[in-house]
């Protein structure tokens, strides 16, 4: 194989300055490749010349002048200044540098000829004049023509100080490296999604024809759209491998056809929502295919994936195996076995809990070694080490907001492979699920059972706090429950743990009568869930912690939800804590006390969470705002590092380049074509090692 390129340093191809080499490995720019796609973070159309004596204070200006009287100045905390006039055939317009270093001296000095552009000003004088505008010295040698600065759309990269030089520099690699450049894509498969050759979308990523003033705007020329494509693939291959690999070993089948999954259903103590019913017979095809299942349950906050789950491990008990639930904290754990217990017993299915205790797990282990058909329910590290694999048959695992836990799962256990059942705690629109999660089938519950009242959700600002306090001793009084939760961020850690801590205390001065305690994620893992624990059974009356309630706690009598600097939560975290409370019978409220006075948006933000009960449309509004990265935690939801294409705005390229990994997938399996191989290569060379890309091969 040819050396790549792409894989070598820009200095190979091209001399770099010392001061921008620097930059570019302090950000870690180290390739072409890197540097072939960086993405600009905007354009500026310098096409349009205008004349120094008709620009208006306020306008964005490019023009080609000559300086004329420069005046060096020193700025009084050090520094020099520059000062001219830039002076064309329509007239002048003053122009002035701050921190001048010599070489701009030399540049700038009388009768130069430049290009220059910047924001026109007003200056002090009642003048126009330009600060700081970049400039291009126009040699008599180089034609402005060919100018990679001026006279053209020009890209600007976020945060350098170079920006010429590394203007400069990329399109010498252009030049370079282009022309010798392999399309990973056929001529044919461009030409049925209307993409541009590779090499193009390159060049107009940078360096922009034909695009319109939207696009570039919007970041969307056909260039990115390209380049998005490439990306949504290598990522949809890399799913398809995934899926393939987790389907290869046999699976167990199980005995659940229309039959007993009626039966199972009937069982339940309430009627099963259409949106339940729907997913069990999802899943029930699934577990009598004797293919190991690979599912994503989502719903909602209350939309009961519990129960789903209770159905599914009974199934795998009266087929005659076992079955197990895993809960990200020994409390959810305890509270899921509570829940299967009074949801299975009857039917006469043994449900164990798997405590960190020794005994327990002792007991648990024992009783699964026999092979003995039940469920086991315990946190997700302790039954991956602990239960006996390869006699377990079905593994449900709460995991929240995690993806990616059941990768060791799947590689620890050998022989036949566990169906899999994933419960998602935030409701994500299914394009971006399948683009996280596109190795799994997705079911969604998107129907909340009958009969739920929704939890009046209010904004309390300034002199209207005294309600949430108000509220409080009155509900606490009638016997009911309470969170009020603050927010906690590693970059403010100490700051917001000192809030929640004196927030604490002033309730406890504000209602002697009630029980309070604090709980942070800072706590011994033991100490926390036995403050939940003392909660859950009546013994706190409020309960003020961080966000570590989120996870799903049950607590019925719980009624009141307070949140403290609302306006630092995303929606769907505040949805999240809103599904605390309004667990029972009782009427619930959730009260918004934003810190400060609130800005526009966040207002507008907040009020439409207190109109909103639907998760999935709250999610879809946090995405638009924050985006998936911030919305789902970028490290823990293992999301990928995408610069180009973003699946939530473009679920039909996201739609057409799974299609296409998936059918590619079907038909070679291993990837072994020629032209399988020169595609993946293709991909590898441009984002192989640059993202975060499930790996392919
Ligand atoms: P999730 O885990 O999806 O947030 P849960 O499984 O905890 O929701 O269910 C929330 C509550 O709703 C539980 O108390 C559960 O017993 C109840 N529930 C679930 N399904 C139904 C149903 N179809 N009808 C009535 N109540 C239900
Ligand atoms: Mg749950």
């Amino acid at each position: 194989m040819e050396p790549d390129p792409l894989g070598q340093p820009a200095s190979a191809f091209r001399r770099v300055a010392p001061v921008l080499a620097e930059e570019l490995e302090a950000r870690g720019l180290r390739t072409v490749r890197d540097l072939l796609l960086h993405r600009p973070s905007r354009y500026e159309d310098r096409r349009a010349l205008l004349g120094a004596g008709e620009a208006q204070v306020g306008a964005r200006v490019a023009l080609l002048a000559e300086v004329r009287r420069p005046r060096k100045g020193r700025l009084r905390r050090g520094g020099g200044t520059l000062s001219c006039q830039l002076v064309d055939a329509t007239g002048q317009l003053g122009a002035v540098w701050f921190h001048v270093r010599p070489w701009q001296l030399r540049e700038l000095e009388a009768g130069r000829r430049c290009f220059f552009t910047g924001t026109v000003k007003a200056s002090k004088a009642g003048g126009r004049v330009l600060f700081n505008p970049e400039y291009e010295p126009l040699e008599e040698e180089a034609p402005s023509a060919a100018s990679l600065h001026f006279g053209r759309v020009v890209p600007l990269y976020p945060g350098t100080a170079h920006p010429r030089a590394l203007r400069s520099l990329i399109g010498a690699l252009i030049e370079a490296v282009l022309p010798s450049l392999d399309d990973p894509l056929p001529e044919a498969l461009r030409a049925e999604h209307a993409l541009l050759p590779l090499a193009e979308a390159v060049r107009g990523l940078h360096f922009p024809s034909g695009a319109t003033p939207e696009q570039l705007e919007r970041l969307d020329t056909e260039a990115h759209r390209r380049l998005a494509f490439d990306e949504l693939l290598w990522l949809s291959l890399g799913m398809a491998r995934r899926r393939r690999v987790a389907r290869r070993r046999p699976g167990f089948a199980f005995r659940a056809g229309e039959g007993e999954l009626a039966r199972a259903i009937a069982g339940l103590p309430f009627t099963p929502t259409g949106a339940q019913r729907r997913a069990l017979g999802e899943i029930a095809a699934d577990l009598c295919s004797g293919e190991p299942m690979q599912r994503l349950l989502e719903g909602d906050v209350g939309s009961g994936k519990t129960a789903v789950a209770a159905i599914a491990l009974r199934l795998a008990v009266e087929s005659g195996f076992q079955g197990a639930l895993m809960a990200p904290t020994e409390l959810l754990a305890v509270q899921h076995e509570r829940t299967l217990r009074r949801l299975l017993e009857p039917a006469g299915v043994p449900v164990r809990l798997v405590t960190s205790s020794a005994g327990g797990a002792k007991a648990a282990r024992a009783a699964f070694e026999g092979g003995a058909p039940g469920v086991a329910v315990g946190t997700q590290a302790l039954l991956q080490e602990s239960l006996p694999f390869g006699t377990l048959a079905l593994a449900v695992i709460d995991e929240q907001h995690r993806f990616g836990v059941e990768d060791r799962l799947r590689l620890s256990a050998k022989g036949r492979a566990p169906h899999v059942l994933l419960m998602s705690a935030t409701p994500i629109p299914r394009t971006l699920a399948i683009a996280l999660r596109g190795d799994l089938d997705v079911s969604v519950l998107d129907e909340l059972p009958p009969g739920r009242e929704p939890v009046e959700t209010r904004v309390f600002s300034g002199a209207a706090r005294a309600k949430a306090l108000d509220a409080l001793r009155a509900e606490v009084g009638a016997g009911r429950q309470a969170y009020v939760v603050y927010p906690l961020i590693e970059e403010s850690e100490k700051i917001d743990l000192a809030h929640a801590t004196g927030g604490a205390s002033r309730l406890a001065a504000q209602l002697p009568e009630a029980r309070i305690a604090l709980v942070h994620g800072r706590m011994p893992a033991a100490e926390r869930e036995r403050i939940m624990a003392a909660f859950r059974d009546g013994a706190v009356d409020v309960l003020v912690a961080t966000t570590v309630v989120e996870v799903g706690v049950d607590v019925p009598n719980a009624t009141l939800m307070i949140v403290s600097q609302a306006e630092r939560f995303g929606l769907s975290q505040l949805h999240q804590l809103r599904g605390r409370v309004g667990r029972g019978p009782h009427p619930s409220r959730c009260f918004l006390l934003p810190r400060g006075p609130l800005s526009r948006d966040a207002r507008r933000r907040l009020s439409a969470l207190a109109r909103s009960h639907d998760g999935f449309a709250i999610a879809r509004m946090d995405l638009e705002i924050r985006g998936p990265g911030e919305v789902l935690g970028r490290r823990q939801s293992g999301l990928p590092e995408l610069s180009f294409a973003d699946p939530v705005r473009q679920p039909k390229l996201l739609e057409a380049a799974r299609a296409l990994a998936f059918d590619l997938v079907a038909r070679d399996p291993e990837l072994q074509s020629a032209g399988a191989r020169r595609l993946v290569e293709g991909l590898r060379r441009l984002f192989g090692d640059r993202t975060s890309l499930a790996a392919v091969a």
